[in-house]
């Protein structure tokens, strides 16, 4: 692009500006097809159409002093559309950049360019191709150490997901206030203290009342659900930590997020594994737990007959009961019935046959159960018959898909699965599911 761009400046049987940008667009997608699924080449062909309407048909600006403006002119107009760009592929913004790139682009325009195409013309001479590939890597190190410091003091902001299209918008819409000729500068000074004005409005939207969303969110081999009503935020267990120390919550969400409470199931790695993470990025009001969990933290213990009430619904552990001491650790799970009006939402944690039979079948009664996360992950040793044919209304259970015990699941497992897809009259599945 850059040698189409020197070729147009050069002014002689040279196409025009956007002649040139269809042109480089054209060569790069004929040399790699595969381009146009990266997102850098559409931030840097966005970068250069912006740059073309700002300034075709514009003088050349004079002195040091006019190309200073011209320089704050460029990154008033080109900022905001990089950064709504940038925030739609990434969902992250930068929000030091402008300053940056006050300093990066002339010193990548003006001196890493020119020495990178005198590199290239003498690539047969390596002596002389030295001379600029050894000031062009020092000059490269310097911008990399400067935006690795600027990331340091003024850290990437990454919105939560419903600020990402209304922000870019407003971004968009600021951008082509300032960027199309003929606006009056008026105009544009009260529009834009209005587009300022409707962010600074923006509030995060809130569920309807009486709804429910639960969440079964693919970890692997372990267990997340989270649960969201109007004014409530739970999760019921952190997802595992692998051998490398590896957590996928850490990948879920932007950090800072908050969770009115954490209940976790308990201490198996697969399900307690993401608690560090959980706590290092995010605010947890309240954590439960079973009683002689190994997890060091302050939570109140989940014991069968615990109930909140929120939103409308109510919030009760069925298990484990009052004296489960002496049970083996899976079956000590924290076991979470959700009511919301007619529905029910039933999470069990690894609880096995047992508790299954006797603990949690005489508390479910003969009601349905809407929705129900299969125990131990769809292992054979919960999900017993009697179990699964007593919720046998149930129309959707997910864990049986959202982990498998192994990377081939065996024949039990498989038996499992067929049983809840029988009784459920759809196949597993994972997505997002809401209750009105
Ligand atoms: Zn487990």
């Amino acid at each position: 692009m850059t040698a189409i761009g020197l070729w147009v400046a050069s002014g002689r049987h040279a196409p025009g500006w956007w002649q040139a940008w269809w042109l480089a667009l054209a060569l790069v997608v004929i040399a790699d097809p595969m381009a146009p699924w990266r997102p850098g080449v559409w931030l840097s062909f966005t970068a250069v159409a912006v740059l073309i309407l700002a300034w075709a048909g514009r003088p050349r600006p004079r002195g040091v002093r006019g190309w200073c403006l011209a320089l704050l002119r460029t990154q008033w107009l080109l900022a905001p559309v990089m950064a709504a760009a940038v925030l739609l592929a990434f969902g992250r913004l930068a929000p030091a950049s402008p300053l940056i790139n006050l300093l990066a682009v002339p010193v990548v325009g003006s001196l890493m360019v020119p020495l990178g195409f005198f590199g290239w013309l003498w690539v047969g001479w390596p002596t002389l191709a030295g001379w600029a590939w050894a000031p062009f890597d020092l000059l490269a190190r310097g911008v990399a150490a400067a935006l690795a410091w600027s990331a340091q003091v003024v850290p990437l902001w990454q919105p939560a997901a419903w600020w990402h299209w209304p922000l870019a918008l407003a971004l968009l819409l600021w951008a082509l206030l300032w960027l199309l000729p003929g606006v009056a500068f008026r105009l544009r000074v009260w529009f834009s203290a209005l587009l300022l004005v409707s962010v600074a409005l923006l509030r995060v939207p809130l569920l309807p009342p009486g709804t429910l969303v639960v969440t079964v969110y693919d970890v692997g081999q372990g267990q997340l659900v989270e649960l969201r009503s109007r004014h409530q935020r739970v999760l019921v267990d952190t997802g595992p930590r692998f051998g490398s120390g590896f957590m996928p919550l850490s990948l879920l969400w932007p950090p800072g997020q908050r969770f009115d409470a954490v209940v976790v199931s308990h201490s198996d790695r697969d399900h307690a594994g993401g608690v560090p993470a959980l706590r290092a990025r995010h605010r947890v009001n309240r954590w439960w737990a079973p009683r002689g969990n190994t997890l060091g933290l302050p939570s109140r213990p989940c014991v069968a007959g615990e109930t909140w009430q929120a939103d409308g619904a109510v919030w009760r552990f069925l298990s484990p009961p009052p004296e489960a001491a002496a049970l083996p650790r899976n079956d000590r799970s924290c076991v979470l019935l959700v009511t919301l009006g007619s529905r029910r939402v039933l999470i069990t944690g690894d609880a096995g046959v047992a508790i299954e039979r006797h603990q949690l079948l005489p508390q479910l009664g003969t009601g349905r159960v809407d929705v129900l996360v299969a125990g131990h992950h769809g292992s054979a040793t919960s999900s017993a018959p009697s179990f699964v044919a007593t919720t046998r209304r149930v129309r959707w259970s997910s864990a049986v898909v959202a982990a498998t015990p192994s990377a081939t699941p065996g024949r039990r497992w498989w038996r499992v699965f067929g049983r809840w897809a029988a009784a459920s009259g759809t196949p597993p599945t994972t997505a997002p599911y809401a209750l009105c």
